[in-house]
């Protein structure tokens, strides 16, 4: 699979050195290790504020390469998709995978070893069976109501 992102523009381990509102947008986008976890749909306890995660893939996934399939123009089709930037972070964290880089650095935790920027190949998150590669069911086969059948815990 094409990497997409283009390495030799990234600063040797940028996250360890600069704040994540220093980043450069090519850097910002590298962090994301493309595991795909974070476009699994959630249920909320309204109570507790409890997130458990489902198997249940948002429409736009592509389970094989663990990327969104229209990722420039997603908002067309997912109005709701969030844009994560060093801004929304606090607002998001909490949900989010529990392996995500965003979340890592924003709890001040160091990447895990199979990250892209430590291996140098968007492969090593498949490879450490941490990505959603091949077993999620897409939203539009499963009402929403049964959901909550679908729960699973997150590989990590
Ligand atoms: S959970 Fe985090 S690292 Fe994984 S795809 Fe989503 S943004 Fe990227
Ligand atoms: S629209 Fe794309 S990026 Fe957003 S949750 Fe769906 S697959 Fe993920």
């Amino acid at each position: 699979m094409k990497d997409p992102i283009d390495r030799k523009k990234i600063r040797s381990r940028f996250w360890e050195r600069f704040a994540l509102d220093k980043l450069t947008d090519t850097e910002w986008e590298a962090l994301c290790d493309g595991c795909g976890k974070c476009c699994l749909n959630k249920l909320e306890d309204p109570d507790t504020g409890e997130v458990a995660l489902t198997k249940v893939a948002c429409r736009l996934l592509d389970d094989q390469t663990c990327r969104c399939s229209q990722y420039p123009i997603r908002h067309q089709f997912v109005p709701e998709c969030i844009v994560l930037k060093p801004d929304t972070l606090d607002q998001h964290a909490y949900w989010m995978p529990e392996t995500c880089a965003y979340r890592l650095l924003w709890q001040k935790k160091p990447l895990p070893e199979w990250h892209p920027l430590l291996t140098g190949t968007p492969q090593s998150v498949h490879d450490a069976g941490v990505s959603v590669q091949g077993w999620t069911v897409p939203e539009f086969e499963i009402d929403e109501e049964d959901w909550e059948d679908y729960i699973i815990e997150e590989p990590t």
